[in-house]
C-alpha cells in the first residue's frame, strides 16, 4: 500500500535560522604531527588525579549517576568560597547557557550580547524562539553603553563572556554591575569560562552573582581544567534563578565519571595553578614574539591570543602557511573578525613553532611589499 507523501512537519519558529555551531578542527588530512590551536584546550590534559578519578568512576557506570551533584557542588562551593545551594551543574557551561534561554526567553524575548561575542548565544536564544540582538563593541572590547543603548522591554538575558571569545579582551567588574543595575527586566549572564586564567583577585562575577538579583555566573571545566571532552561547567546565581533551572534542568544530565573526574579535578590546585602560570608566561612570550615580527593582538587575559592582520587576505594567507607547517589555530570570521586569526597558548614548544612559521610567513611577505 502506497501512502500520498505528508507534508514535511515544520519546526519552531527560530530553528531553521540556527547555523550549526562550527568547532575548531582537528585534522589536516592523514598528518600526524598535527598541533590543534583552534580550540583553547589545555595543552597540558586534565590533572592526574583527574583520569585516576575517572578510571574509578567507571567501576560504577551501571548505576544511574546522583541527580543532585551534591558533591561537586560541595568541592565546587568549598574552592571558590560560595553556597553550594546556589550553583547548578551542566554538560559544558554550554548546558547553563540553554537553560537560561529556555526558561527565560521565548517567542517575542530578546537575548541580547555584543558583537564578537560566543556564537552558542544566539544557537540558544534562537532553539528558544527568542529574537537574537547583537550591541556593537568598541575596539575589540565589551561596550557597556552600546549594551544599555541596545536593551529594550522585552530584553530578558544579556550575556556578556568575560574575558570574551575570540577578543581575549575584558572589562571591569563595575562596568558589569553597571549595566546590571541599568537593566533590571534582564539577567545579566557573566560567561566567565576564562576567569581562571585571569589571576589576581578575579572572581568571574561571582560576589556580583551572589548579591544582585538578576546577575549569574557561568563556569566550566573545559578550559584550564582540561576536561573539554568530559563536559561539565557550573553557574552561579540568585536561589530563586538557580531553583528555575534546575527544573528544566535533566535529573541525570551528569555521568558519574564527568561529576567525580571534575570533583578531583576542582581539588587539584597544583595542576590548576601551574596551568595558570604556565599560560600567563607562553602568552605574554607568544603575544610579543609575534608583534616583533609585525602582528599585533590586543592584551589577552585568556588561553589565546587574536592576532590581528593588515587584511583579510593576509590573515587567510598566514593561516593557508601555518596549515602547510601542520599548525591549526581558528578562523574567526563568523565573528565578525575575518581579518583575525585566534591562536591558543599551547606549551612552550608549541608557542616557538607558531612564531618561527608566523615569522617566516611575515617575512615572506615583507619581501613581497617591497619593489
Ligand atoms: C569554551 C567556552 C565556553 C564553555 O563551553 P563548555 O560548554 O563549558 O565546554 C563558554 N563560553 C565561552 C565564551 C567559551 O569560550
Amino acid at each position: 500500500m502506497s501512502h500520498p507523501p505528508s507534508p514535511p512537519i515544520a519546526p519552531q519558529p527560530g530553528i531553521m535560522d540556527i547555523a550549526l555551531y562550527e568547532a575548531g578542527s582537528s585534522t589536516l588530512g592523514a598528518r600526524s604531527d598535527v598541533l590543534k590551536l583552534s580550540s583553547n584546550e589545555n595543552p597540558f590534559g586534565a590533572s592526574d588525579k583527574a583520569r585516576e578519578a575517572a578510571v574509578r568512576a567507571t567501576h560504577a557506570m551501571h548505576r544511574y549517576p546522583p541527580t543532585d551533584h551534591a558533591r561537586l557542588r560541595a568541592a565546587i562551593a568549598e574552592v571558590h568560597g560560595l553556597d553550594p545551594d546556589r550553583i547548578i551543574c551542566g554538560v559544558g557551561s554550554d548546558e547553563i547557557i540553554h537553560f537560561l534561554c529556555q526558561a527565560y526567553a521565548g517567542p517575542g524575548t530578546e537575548v541580547l550580547f555584543t558583537q564578537h561575542g560566543f556564537s552558542m548565544y544566539r544557537i540558544s536564544a534562537l532553539a528558544a524562539g527568542a529574537t537574537p540582538v547583537e550591541a556593537p563593541e568598541r575596539e575589540r572590547t565589551t561596550d557597556i553603553d552600546a549594551l544599555i543603548a541596545a536593551a529594550g522591554p522585552a530584553t530578558r538575558l544579556i550575556f556578556v563572556a568575560n574575558p570574551n571569545n575570540p577578543t581575549g579582551t575584558m572589562v571591569p567588574l563595575a562596568e558589569l554591575e553597571r549595566l546590571a543595575a541599568a537593566v533590571p527586566q534582564a539577567i545579566l549572564v557573566i560567561d566567565a569560562a576564562y576567569a581562571e586564567y585571569v589571576g589576581g583577585d578575579y572572581d568571574g562575577g561571582a560576589e556580583l552573582a551572589g548579591r544582585l538579583p538578576n546577575v549569574v555566573m557561568t563556569r566550566t571545566f573545559s578550559k584550564l581544567y582540561g576536561l573539554g571532552g568530559m563536559r561539565v561547567g557550573w553557574g552561579y546565581g540568585p536561589r530563586a534563578v538557580i531553583d528555575v533551572l534546575n527544573r528544566v534542568r535533566g535529573p541525570f544530565n551528569l555521568s558519574n565519571v564527568a561529576l567525580d573526574t571534575a570533583e578531583a579535578a576542582v581539588r587539584d590546585r597544583a595542576h590548576a595553578d601551574h596551568s595558570r602560570s604556565e599560560n600567563a608566561r607562553l602568552r605574554a612570550w607568544l603575544a610579543a614574539a609575534l608583534a616583533d615580527r609585525g602582528v599585533p593582538s590586543d592584551p589577552s587575559h585568556a588561553n589565546f591570543i587574536l592576532a590581528r592582520f593588515a587584511d583579510v587576505q593576509t590573515a587567510e594567507a598566514c593561516d593557508a602557511a601555518l596549515k602547510a607547517d601542520g599548525i591549526i589555530v581558528r578562523k574567526v570570521g563568523g565573528y565578525g573578525l575575518p581579518h583575525c586569526l585566534r591562536i591558543t597558548i599551547g606549551d612552550e614548544a608549541s608557542c616557538r613553532r607558531v612564531a618561527h612559521v608566523v615569522g617566516q610567513f611575515m617575512a615572506r611577505q615583507a619581501g613581497r611589499d617591497t619593489p
